[in-house]
Protein backbone atom coordinates (compact mmCIF):
# COMPACT_ATOMS: atom_id res chain seq x y z
CA UNK A 1 0.00 0.00 0.00
CA UNK A 2 1.30 3.48 -0.94
CA UNK A 3 1.70 5.83 1.94
CA UNK A 4 -1.02 7.91 0.40
CA UNK A 5 -3.49 5.01 0.20
CA UNK A 6 -3.44 4.19 3.93
CA UNK A 7 -4.18 7.93 4.70
CA UNK A 8 -7.20 7.84 2.75
CA UNK A 9 -8.07 4.28 4.57
CA UNK A 10 -7.55 6.54 7.93
CA UNK A 11 -9.76 8.70 7.20
CA UNK A 12 -12.72 7.39 6.10
CA UNK A 13 -12.36 5.64 9.35
CA UNK A 14 -12.16 9.00 11.16
CA UNK A 15 -15.48 9.91 9.30
CA UNK A 16 -16.99 6.47 10.34
CA UNK A 17 -16.10 7.06 13.41
CA UNK A 18 -17.98 10.76 13.72
CA UNK A 19 -20.99 9.71 12.18
CA UNK A 20 -21.09 6.89 14.51
CA UNK A 21 -20.69 9.53 17.67
CA UNK A 22 -23.20 11.61 16.44
CA UNK A 23 -25.65 8.46 16.12
CA UNK A 24 -24.85 7.25 19.41
CA UNK A 25 -25.94 10.59 20.52
CA UNK A 26 -28.95 10.12 18.46
CA UNK A 27 -29.99 6.74 20.59
CA UNK A 28 -28.75 8.30 23.75
CA UNK A 29 -31.69 11.29 23.15
CA UNK A 30 -34.27 8.60 21.90
CA UNK A 31 -33.75 6.30 25.29
CA UNK A 32 -34.19 9.75 27.29
CA UNK A 33 -37.32 10.61 25.39
CA UNK A 34 -39.11 6.52 26.01
CA UNK A 35 -37.94 7.26 29.60
CA UNK A 36 -39.69 10.70 29.49
CA UNK A 37 -42.45 9.18 27.45
CA UNK A 38 -42.52 6.46 30.47
CA UNK A 39 -42.83 8.70 33.36
CA UNK A 40 -45.42 10.97 31.68
CA UNK A 41 -47.65 7.18 31.38
CA UNK A 42 -46.71 6.04 34.68
CA UNK A 43 -46.64 9.29 37.11
CA UNK A 44 -48.97 8.81 40.19
CA UNK A 45 -50.58 5.48 38.22
CA UNK A 46 -50.37 2.38 40.49
CA UNK A 47 -47.75 -0.36 39.45
CA UNK A 48 -50.11 -3.12 40.09
CA UNK A 49 -53.82 -2.02 39.32
CA UNK A 50 -52.78 1.07 37.19
CA UNK A 51 -55.24 3.52 38.66
CA UNK A 52 -54.57 6.51 40.42
CA UNK A 53 -52.57 7.04 43.53
CA UNK A 54 -53.01 9.08 46.17
CA UNK A 55 -50.13 10.92 48.11
CA UNK A 56 -50.36 11.16 51.75
CA UNK A 57 -48.06 13.60 53.66
CA UNK A 58 -47.19 12.55 57.01
CA UNK A 59 -44.40 14.51 58.94
CA UNK A 60 -42.69 15.07 55.62
CA UNK A 61 -43.16 11.20 54.58
CA UNK A 62 -45.16 11.67 51.78
CA UNK A 63 -46.70 8.15 51.08
CA UNK A 64 -48.80 7.48 47.86
CA UNK A 65 -51.99 5.05 48.43
CA UNK A 66 -53.76 3.66 45.92
CA UNK A 67 -56.77 4.65 45.31
CA UNK A 68 -58.33 1.43 43.88
CA UNK A 69 -56.34 -1.39 45.71
CA UNK A 70 -55.09 0.63 48.71
CA UNK A 71 -51.45 -0.62 47.71
CA UNK A 72 -49.10 1.78 49.52
CA UNK A 73 -45.69 2.69 48.04
CA UNK A 74 -42.98 4.66 49.45
CA UNK A 75 -40.19 6.57 46.93
CA UNK A 76 -36.48 6.13 47.68
CA UNK A 77 -35.36 6.50 51.13
CA UNK A 78 -38.65 6.23 52.53
CA UNK A 79 -39.05 3.23 53.68
CA UNK A 80 -35.86 4.20 55.84
CA UNK A 81 -37.35 7.07 57.40
CA UNK A 82 -40.73 5.08 58.30
CA UNK A 83 -38.72 2.92 60.25
CA UNK A 84 -36.62 5.38 61.98
CA UNK A 85 -39.83 6.37 63.54
CA UNK A 86 -40.41 5.54 67.29
CA UNK A 87 -42.99 2.81 68.44
CA UNK A 88 -45.92 5.63 69.09
CA UNK A 89 -44.97 7.36 65.96
CA UNK A 90 -44.89 4.01 64.22
CA UNK A 91 -48.61 3.31 65.74
CA UNK A 92 -49.77 6.77 64.47
CA UNK A 93 -48.36 5.98 61.12
CA UNK A 94 -49.90 3.06 60.80
CA UNK A 95 -53.15 3.94 62.10
CA UNK A 96 -53.63 6.53 59.20
CA UNK A 97 -54.16 3.24 56.80
CA UNK A 98 -56.78 1.66 59.10
CA UNK A 99 -59.89 0.96 57.79
ZN1 LIG B 1 -53.65 -0.27 42.85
Amino acid sequence: MKPSEKEEEYFVRMEFEKKKKIEEEKHKKLAEKEKKRLKQLHYMQCPKCGMELIEIDYKGIKIDECSECEGIWLDAGELATVAKLEKTGLDKFFSIFKK
